[in-house]
């Protein structure tokens, strides 16, 4: 595999004016998903009319290339699903080989992991999370338009096969739907190195009434954990969102995704770059840098990672989810959540 060295051109590392410095790079890959959960693609991927390429090899080469330069050690391939990409493979093959880049984590649905997990971990995938809404089939089924349950599942016992220590697996906890599986879920961790993390339902474009009628607040299962005597683990400077529990009876632990806690963004570490290369300061709330005109070639890596510095300077000190302005986001499936 050709890997074409990125230098660091000694352009600014990546720190906001609130002195937040970016180790962590979200990067989506595709828009297209095979799946329809209720919350995300409840229609299934629609193509949009005005059909645009998503970003090549050679530009998620440059843009991940710019980002580590600039002091990204981290990089998230999700989507859409992201293992639908043909070029998947040499997409995490190039990512890894490229200076600084430490790790290549993964977000799936898990579809293809029973099949293919043990060549993404050949080509570099150093961690994996996979979404389970449910542990039960039929309600899996329900919440995911897919009857891939079981598959999922195998997928994880591979990825355990081939050598992963740890799989972080997400999951949509929603109000009278799929909360009453809180317990069954802690139980299943219980002797698994899998750390169950719990993303409170966010709302996105199109979802006003789905939204107020399942949306859980992530304190309701903290304030739980906590009695039940689970305890909060300081974070590391890559880890991502979650506010991690730990139990000694457990094997596993309890993670929790809260976007409308208050303090949530004081600790964002993340910035993404969409499918079709815009630089996305935030999950919610603004419309996207274009990056593409400079990701054509290796010559512009200069005025590319000044462009990156330049639009960082304008990220918020926090999203403004909860004064109720979600932004523009029509579903996380183009931002890759
Ligand atoms: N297809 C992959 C998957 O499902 O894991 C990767 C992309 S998906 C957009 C990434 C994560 O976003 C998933 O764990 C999904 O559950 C979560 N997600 C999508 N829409 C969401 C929403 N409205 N609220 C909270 N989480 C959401
Ligand atoms: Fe697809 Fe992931 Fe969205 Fe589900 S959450 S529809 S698997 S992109």
């Amino acid at each position: 595999m050709q890997s074409i060295p990125i230098k660091n051109v000694g352009t600014n590392r990546l720190v906001d004016k609130f002195q937040r410095e970016y180790y962590y790079l979200r990067l989506s890959v595709t828009d297209v998903c095979n799946f329809k959960c209720t919350y995300c693609l409840p229609s299934g991927y629609q193509p949009p009319v005005q059909k645009e390429s998503f970003l090549s090899l050679d530009e998620i080469r440059r843009i991940v290339g710019a980002f580590a330069a600039m002091g990204t050690e981290k990089v998230r391939l999700t989507g859409g699903e992201p293992t639908l990409r043909k070029d998947f493979l040499a997409i995490v093959e190039t990512i890894s080989a490229l200076e600084g880049i430490k790790k290549v984590a993964l977000t799936t649905n898990g579809y293809r992991m029973e099949k293919d997990v043990e060549r993404w971990k050949k080509a570099g995938v150093s961690s994996i999370n996979v979404s389970v809404d449910s542990l039960d089939p039929r309600q899996f089924y329900s919440i995911t338009g897919e009857n891939k349950f079981h598959q999922v599942m195998k997928g994880i016992e591979r990825a355990f096969e081939v050598g992963y220590e740890k799989i972080k697996v997400n999951s949509v906890l929603m109000k009278n739907l799929n909360d009453q599986e809180f317990d069954r879920f802690k139980n299943w961790v219980k002797d698994k190195p899998i750390q169950m993390r719990f993303i409170e339902l966010m709302q996105t474009g199109e979802m006003d009434q789905f939204f107020n009628r399942y949306h859980l607040s992530g304190q309701i299962l903290a304030e739980k954990l906590l009695k039940e005597g689970w305890i909060l683990r300081q974070k590391d400077r890559t880890d991502g969102p979650a506010k991690v529990f730990s139990h000694p009876d457990y094997l596993g632990e309890i993670g929790l995704i809260m976007p409308y806690e208050k303090n949530f963004c004081a600790s964002c570490n993340r910035l993404r770059v969409s499918a079709k290369g815009k630089l996305h300061l935030c999950l919610f709330g603004e419309e996207g840098v274009d990056l593409r005109d400079l990701l054509v070639s290796d010559e512009q890596q200069v005025i590319l990672q000044s462009r990156l510095y330049a639009a960082l300077q304008g990220k918020r000190e926090h999203h403004l989810l909860a004064q109720g302005n979600r932004g523009i986001r029509t579903n996380l499936a183009s931002i890759g959540g």
